[in-house]
């Protein structure tokens, strides 16, 4: 039945919302030959998406501590993707850490994913010099990389633009005002069209320091704050991220007391690093914090990526392309009204 209503694989595409999620689908559709439209609300800049304010790690490996297998799964081929269109990416892997009581909370962590190999003291100081005598082992995750969400977006731009695509910043369009097959990437701002979309506020802080270097991003394992710290260009390190039920804006002084706390029990030096800038945005999820690609005819929407749009939108790409030019079907992620 769906063979019969799938969109002509030849059809222009129109694309609402240059996040990572409308990003990612543009420059697959514009490679494989299809006429793109890339529509944006905002700006060139993307202050106003929620990818402005994420992380940018790609670390399918950890978030399997919490996520189901298919985030994995997805995250997993998105490793590939990112390789092969940003080869400049770093993938220097990933560490984790804790302090000596929250050992249990460590070794569940250990037994909980896979991917890692553990590195004693001497090791995690080969590694990361910064981090000596500062833990007794760590995990490390070979496979895993992390993007600056501020450069990674505006170079997917550009090569969207290369591969023959359009994009319209400054753009408000509405899926029902267009013809051809119309890919929603709105994040949060589809609930008028998916309701059951809720955003889970997450915050982060910018700091700067030349005391501390690190060459991957490192997690916290801590009961109460778990916390990462993500090396950016010029000193630059975020740290991150809450996760609260609410969909106000701004930064708490509890989320910011925590993250800034954990950070100097990580290191030091971060106490004297300068605060650079304070953000918060809203993870568009669904019920089950899973991503979904729905399908009415012509009309698909790609959203809830929650806390793994980064890691997973290589890979939702990639499917919704099969989808419309061959009308490939993938059970777990696809819903087809
Ligand atoms: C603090 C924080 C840390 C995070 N860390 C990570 C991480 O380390 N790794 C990871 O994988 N994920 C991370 N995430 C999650 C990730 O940021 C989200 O999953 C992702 O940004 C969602 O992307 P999106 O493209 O669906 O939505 P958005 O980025 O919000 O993009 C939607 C776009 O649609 C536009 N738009 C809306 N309506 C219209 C319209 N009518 N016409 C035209 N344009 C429109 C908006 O302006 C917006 O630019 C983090 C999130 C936060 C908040």
């Amino acid at each position: 039945m769906y063979q019969n209503r799938r969109p002509k694989g030849d059809s222009p595409v129109t694309i609402i919302g240059a996040g990572i999620a409308g990003a990612w689908q543009a420059l697959l559709f514009a490679q494989a030959g299809h006429d793109v439209t890339l529509h944006e609300r905002g700006d060139a800049l993307m202050t106003d998406s929620t990818s402005h304010w994420a992380g940018g790690m790609l670390a399918p490996f950890c978030e399997s501590e919490l996520c189901e297998p298919v985030i994995s799964r997805l995250g997993l081929r998105a490793l590939d993707l990112w390789r092969r269109e940003l080869p400049e990416t770093p993938f220097n892997g990933s560490l984790v850490v804790a302090h000596a009581r929250d050992r249990s909370d460590f070794e569940r962590f250990a037994r909980m994913t896979s991917g890692h190999r553990r590195l004693d003291a001497a090791a995690l100081a080969a590694l990361e010099p910064s981090l000596e005598g500062r833990f007794r082992e760590a995990l490390f995750y070979p496979a895993e990389g992390h993007v600056e969400p501020r450069r990674v977006l505006p170079m997917l731009h550009e090569k969207i633009v290369a591969a023959g695509g359009t994009i319209r910043f400054n753009s408000d369009v509405a899926a029902e005002q267009l013809d051809g097959v119309v890919i929603d990437c709105r994040g949060l701002s589809a609930r008028d069209r998916q309701p059951e979309l809720r955003g889970v506020k997450g915050e982060m802080i910018l700091v700067r320091t030349s005391e501390v270097k690190l060459a991957r991003p490192v997690r916290l394992i801590h009961p109460r704050s778990p916390l990462y710290v993500i090396p950016r260009e010029d000193n630059l390190f975020m740290l991150g991220a809450t996760a609260i039920e609410a969909e106000d804006t701004g930064v708490s002084v509890r989320s910011a007391l925590e993250l800034l706390g954990a950070a100097y029990s990580v290191h030091p030096a971060f106490a004297e690093a300068r605060i650079i800038e304070f953000g918060s945005g809203l993870r568009p999820a669904f019920p089950d914090n899973l991503p979904r690609i729905a399908i009415e005819d012509e009309k698909i929407a790609v959203n809830g990526l929650y806390r793994h749009g980064f890691l997973v939108a290589p890979a939702l790409a990639e499917l919704t392309l099969a989808y419309v030019e061959r009308g490939q079907i993938d059970n777990e992620v696809m819903r087809c009204a």
